[in-house]
């Protein structure tokens, strides 16, 4: 009877705690990839109108719900990435300590915070800030010191020593991955059967890309910074200067011709006709692997091999389904950090399950 009192209240206080962190963890996800302090300013603010925000409307999960997801000063929508976050968090660290002896529940619940604030940003940004990945890999080496256990290990040296070294493992993996990726797939050419004709024309924000009877949303071809996309073209205009024989340039804000270079903000139409496309990009960023490190001193070699492998799967699968739904067979948005961490948060609470499973797969008898 006490016993279950004190199970339930735990488990509550396990909830709210990890409530009000998915908060804290909204605030990083937003600030960290824009360059802002995280504890300064300490009150939270309005995206768009600024105001901070004052905290009986910034409870977490119940003031989003209250509020409607709405700003209570200006009224223009807030996120439902804000609720969620919340929602995600507090329920992963119900289930953190609902699992694991409070020792693991406490560096796993630091753990999770970082998947959870690499997962947000990668899929916003498409990168991983250093402070979550290095400064993951750095709490991942001190919570395997201070709960040998993480490592399996007896002294917290060894810990130390194995958390060191999954770290460097999953590093070197992805990196090993990324180089041999670049000389298998690291151009994607789309040779068009015939010359065909292109344009490129301004809406918005965006642009609408036709070559040929296919349109598609400029923003779909560019999934970071360095992306380019190569048009060899027979002739080309950008606005009103004509080029024949020449290959267009893209950067998803510029693109260059025969040395010149416009900005695509003051371009309003480009057109011609394109013979191939050719769309060099890396398979992941170098986040990834610094982000996979950080896994690993968390949790260990073999995490890192499944997070690999979770993530790979799951990332197909992804790919597959947005692919038959009829998005763009090219399109470059596809982060990997997001699988990675979701292959992490399984290995956390089914690794033991498919260890098991993988041994009896090798040793049938
Ligand atoms: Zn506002």
């Amino acid at each position: 009877m006490g016993n279950s009192f004190y199970d339930c209240l735990f488990s509550v206080f396990a909830f709210v705690l990890g409530a009000a962190i998915g908060s804290f963890l909204n605030v990083c996800i937003y600030r960290l990839p824009r360059d802002i302090s995280v504890n300064k300013p300490r009150r939270s603010f309005c995206p768009n109108c600024q105001k901070p925000i004052p905290w009986r409307q910034n409870l977490p999960l119940v003031s989003w719900l209250v509020l409607r997801g709405r700003c209570a000063n200006c009224g223009s929508k807030i996120a439902f990435r804000y609720f969620g976050v919340e929602l995600i968090t507090a329920l992963v660290f119900l289930a953190v300590w609902r699992t694991f002896p409070w020792q693991i529940a406490i560096a796993y619940w630091v753990f999770v915070s970082i998947l959870i604030v690499a997962t947000f940003v990668d899929l916003e940004h498409f990168i991983i800030p250093d402070q979550v990945t290095i400064g993951g890999a750095i709490a991942g080496i001190i919570a395997s010191f201070a709960v040998p256990e993480l490592m399996n290990a007896d002294t917290r040296i060894a810990a130390v020593v194995r958390s060191l070294l999954a770290a460097a493992l999953g590093f070197v993996i992805l990196w090993i991955v990324l180089e041999t990726g670049k000389i298998a797939f690291g151009k994607k050419r789309i040779r068009l059967d015939a010359p065909a004709p292109f344009t490129w024309t301004r809406r918005g924000d965006d642009a609408d890309f036709v070559v040929g009877a296919e349109q598609s949303l400029w923003s779909d071809y560019f999934a970071r910074e360095k992306d380019r996309l190569l048009l060899h073209c027979e002739e080309a205009k950008i606005d009103n200067h004509t080029y024949s024989a020449v290959t267009l340039e893209f950067h998803y804000n510029r693109v260059s011709a025969s040395r010149e270079e416009f900005v695509l903000d003051h371009v309003a139409q480009i057109s011609g006709v394109v013979r191939e496309l050719e769309i060099p990009r890396e398979a992941m960023g170098r986040g990834d692997l610094k982000f996979l490190a950080a896994i690993g001193a968390f949790t260990g070699w073999r995490a890192v091999l499944f997070s690999i492998f979770a993530g790979s799967v799951l990332g197909s699968a992804v790919g597959l389904v947005t692919l038959i739904i009829g998005k763009r067979v090219w399109s470059a948005k596809l982060p990997f950090g997001p699988y990675l961490a979701l292959g992490a948060l399984i290995w956390i609470f089914l690794g033991d399950v498919f260890v098991r499973w993988y041994v009896r797969l090798l040793s049938p008898l």
